[in-house]
């Protein structure tokens, strides 16, 4: 299972990758020759996870913790840094879920700032300070369009990642000079099971003509490379960035069909 790709001898951590688009960037790095490690609190679905990326290559660590129990993570990383020593950390784990503003409980909020925020500071914090001894190490931090322009029904959430882009800048910052270098991606609306568990039957399509100008939903494989991109050598001088992949969806507001056929006719 010998395979030359552009990440050959990197070894990738990434958090959240038993499914969806961290485990398409598992994929993807896979495929460009990385050995991986991947955390994840589902064991279920780790363990599938680790099963099918063993078809792309032998070099998968997978490690049961969850990103805001600081515990699990020092012990998590220090296993995988004690194969190799990390190069790039894929910091994606995340939850979602929609609850009004007037109602959202200590709980609900503590869920998802704990798992998005905490639990990304725990990880890069955790990791960084082995890149740190090293001076060499990259991060590329799960943003999301959210993060940027706030959705209703999504305060906890939309907070979350505000503090995800704002922690990456504040690390690129502090980390530039130990040659690491932080950026985040931020996807608009994407298909994953985290998606297609909140949204009800319809909702895609409705929140697609409204607001997507691409008129699609996004894919997992629109995302992964952008993760790759920030991760090699292409984007070397690039840090405290962030990329949005939206489908034009932050651009403005999406014009009506008959606006557009008055500019565009035929
Ligand atoms: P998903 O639910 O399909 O996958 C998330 C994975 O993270 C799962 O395997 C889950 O078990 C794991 N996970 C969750 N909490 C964890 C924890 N505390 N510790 C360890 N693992 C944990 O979700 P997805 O849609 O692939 O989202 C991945 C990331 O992308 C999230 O950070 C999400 O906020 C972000 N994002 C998603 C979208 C979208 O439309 N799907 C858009 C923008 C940003």
């Amino acid at each position: 299972m010998e395979n030359k790709g552009r990440f050959t001898g990197s070894h990738v951590l990434i958090t959240g990758a038993a499914r969806g688009i961290g485990f398409e960037i598992a994929n993807h790095f896979a495929r460009e020759g990385a050995m991986l490690s991947i955390m994840d609190y589902n064991q279920e679905l780790l363990d599938r996870a680790t099963q099918a990326l063993k078809s792309l290559t032998t070099a998968v660590h997978p490690y049961y913790a969850d990103v805001s129990n600081l515990s699990m993570v020092r012990d998590a990383v220090a296993a995988a840094e004690k194969i190799q020593s990390i190069d790039i950390l894929i910091n994606n784990a995340g939850i979602a879920f929609e609850t009004p503003f007037l109602q959202i409980d200590e709980k609900e909020w503590k869920q998802i700032l704990d798992i998005n925020l905490t639990g990304m500071f725990f990880v890069a914090q955790t990791v960084c300070r082995f890149m740190a001894k090293r001076k060499k190490g990259v991060v590329v931090n799960m943003g999301s369009k959210n993060g940027l322009a706030a959705e209703f029904g999504y305060a906890h959430y939309n907070a979350s990642k505000a503090g995800a882009i704002l922690l990456t800048k504040t690390m690129a910052l502090e980390l530039a000079h130990l040659n690491i270098r932080v950026n985040a991606v931020c996807p608009g609306y994407i298909s994953t099971p985290m998606s297609m568990e909140i949204d009800p039957p319809g909702f895609t399509e409705n929140f697609v003509k409204q607001f997507i100008p691409m008129n699609r939903a996004g894919m997992v494989g629109d995302i992964s490379p952008l993760f790759l991109f920030l991760a090699g050598e292409e984007s070397r001088f690039i840090t405290g960035q962030i990329i949005i992949a939206d489908g034009g969806q932050l651009a403005g507001q999406k014009p009506a069909d008959d606006l557009l056929l008055k500019i565009n006719p035929g």
